[in-house]
């Protein structure tokens, strides 16, 4: 049997389904046959000991995932929350009953306020299983351990979960919800692991159950025959060789240059990006590094990280991106008003300016790490939509000492004027996980429409062409940094549009390096031209895979 989905890089993995269990269903509200003091004890005790494994697991994992963990662990032991629950217990309910509606009060009240709080809300979710499950002796909600390697199954993966996988046991992973941006994605291409998300199908699939996890094809193939699972050793044998093959720099079949460089969020990716044979960086998140702050970052603090950044590419390209926050990433102190829409709200951009002394002290910290360094430092601005905030931008980015001053393209308008926004600016760099977003109306965290956030989708590559041709025009380099340039597929159909750069995480290098190097200049534009003369991204994928497959 075959199920499909969207497949997370190009590698393959074999072996056994684990499924991650269920989430329990809501407890029943009637009256409890122990009593209010036995109950007590039962969600005392029960309460007592999540936190406590809570604790230990932190201890386990170390770094952020113990900083969330600790968190959780105290929320499980919140005094107000015992209190809720004993006053709950009174009515006769059960335990469990009591825990499950005392932790939906705290969710409800944690939603309301907003921001930070409001992002917190699933986490108590997550405890109240674990508690229920600890009252009923069932085994908790999260992510199996076994002590064999398999291929992970969830209806989807929260962050509190990816961070504690073991990824010498889990093979690869399966989400029934999600879509090519969803955490899950992120996780597999970071840890350089085959995922297959939105695989609706996969739900019915029982623990056990053997299966070949095809990235490269987008599918999962369940009780796979001889030849299939031949077929699949082998093609995991040659991405061993193609992985351990001699760094090279990125470059086509006829020797055009195409640097490929990494996507970063804390100077802490450094070394892993510099083995990869990252030419530099063409992403830094900086608002990964203040997404707990409370209050803006001092310049003296963004300094310091920076300079760390750049000192560890000397003489390479670095662009850093200006704090982009909003939407999935809010930070307190730029996203102050609740917004109905806050994808299409005050953000990126749009929300420094609002707070121009963040803005500019962005800039200071950036300019004087600068000079301390000798990195090649480029800065861009994040959700750029028009010419004037282009100009905006890079104006005041060039009077506060910014050699090299970009935009992000991730906007259709900015796309659709990318000639005059190049104009203004010194490079541009397509953020295709925004740009898919928009173009599409298709929530990029929504997995109800993940079948709309492909970047192959024709309307999105017309939209890379215009801005690829503008910069040909312009004379002005054009990078990609969404996830679109980790698929080295489409990697080469972006080259061929007129991309001049690749950014990514730095476990695709190896692959993409590998694909671009079976393409010549004008092969990649016949590809593109393939791709673009399509209806949908299904299409356009099959297209430019049957066009491959009949020159090797
Ligand atoms: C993008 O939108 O493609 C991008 C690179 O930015 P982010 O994913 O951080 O929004
Ligand atoms: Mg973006």
């Amino acid at each position: 049997m075959k199920i499909t989905g969207t497949g997370i890089g190009t590698r393959i993995a074999i072996g056994p389904i684990v499924r991650m269990p269920d989430p329990l269903p809501d407890p029943p509200s009637g009256p409890s046959s122990l009593g209010a003091d036995a109950e007590l004890a039962r969600a005392e005790h029960s309460l007592s000991a999540v936190a406590e494994e809570l604790t230990e697991r932190g201890a386990q994992a170390g770094g952020q995932a113990q900083e969330v963990l600790l968190a959780q662990a105290q929320m499980a032991a919140d005094p107000a929350l015992g209190s809720d629950i004993e006053k709950r217990l009174q009515t006769g309910i059960t335990a469990e009953r009591a825990v499950f509606e005392a932790f939906a009060a705290f969710r409800e009240l944690l939603a309301g306020m907003g921001g930070y709080m409001a992002e917190r809300a699933t986490d108590l979710d997550d405890i109240s299983q674990r508690v229920r499950a600890h009252l009923q002796e069932l085994p908790p909600p999260g992510v199996p351990s076994p002590d064999f390697p398999f291929v992970l199954l969830a209806t989807d993966l929260a962050p509190a979960d990816t961070a504690l996988l073991d990824l010498d046991k889990v093979l690869g992973l399966v989400t029934v919800e999600g879509g090519p941006t969803s955490h899950t994605a992120i996780l597999a291409r970071e840890k350089a692991i085959p995922a297959l998300v939105g695989a609706r199908d996969a739900a019915q699939l029982r623990d056990g159950q053997r299966v070949i996890l095809d990235a490269a094809r987008d599918a999962l193939i369940v009780g796979p025959h001889e030849a299939q699972l031949l077929d699949a050793e082998q093609r995991i044998a040659a991405a061993a060789r193609r992985i351990t093959a001699a760094l090279s720099h990125g470059a086509l079949a006829d020797g055009t240059p195409v640097p490929l460089l990494a996507n970063l969020g804390s100077p802490e990716g450094i070394a892993k990006a510099v083995e990869q044979g990252a030419e530099g960086v063409g992403l830094f998140r900086t608002e990964f590094m203040f997404l707990d702050a409370t209050r803006a970052p001092s310049v003296a603090e963004q300094q310091e990280q920076y300079r760390t950044l750049l000192a560890g590419f000397p003489g390479k390209k670095v662009v850093v991106r200006l704090l982009d926050a909003g939407a999935d990433k809010p930070l307190s102190f730029l996203n102050d008003a609740p917004e109905e829409n806050p994808a299409l709200g005050v953000r990126g951009l749009r929300a420094l300016r609002a707070h121009e002394n963040v803005l500019r002290d962005q800039l200071t910290a950036l300019a004087a790490a600068d000079a301390e360094t000798d990195a090649d430092l480029w800065v861009m601005a994040p959700m750029v939509a028009t010419v004037e905030e282009t100009a905006y931008f890079t104006g005041l980015a060039h009077e506060m000492g910014i050699k090299t001053a970009g935009v992000m393209i991730e906007v259709p308008s900015a796309a659709l004027l990318a000639r005059r926004v190049l104009r203004v600016a010194d490079f541009g760099s397509i953020g295709t996980n925004d740009l898919t977003q928009y173009a599409m109306a298709a929530d990029r965290l929504l997995g109800a429409v993940s079948h709309l956030q492909s970047p192959w989708h024709p309307a999105v590559l017309k939209l890379v062409s215009m801005v690829g041709k503008a910069g040909q025009t312009v004379g002005k380099p054009i990078g990609i940094c969404g996830e679109a340039a980790a698929d080295p597929l489409l990697a080469v159909v972006l080259v061929g549009l007129g991309a001049t750069s690749l950014s990514m995480s730095p476990s695709a290098l190896a692959e993409v390096r590998a694909e671009l190097a079976n393409h010549t200049l004008a092969g990649a534009q016949t590809l593109a031209r393939l791709a673009l003369d399509t209806s949908d991204a299904d299409e356009a994928k099959a297209a430019v895979r049957s066009a491959i497959s009949h020159t090797q």
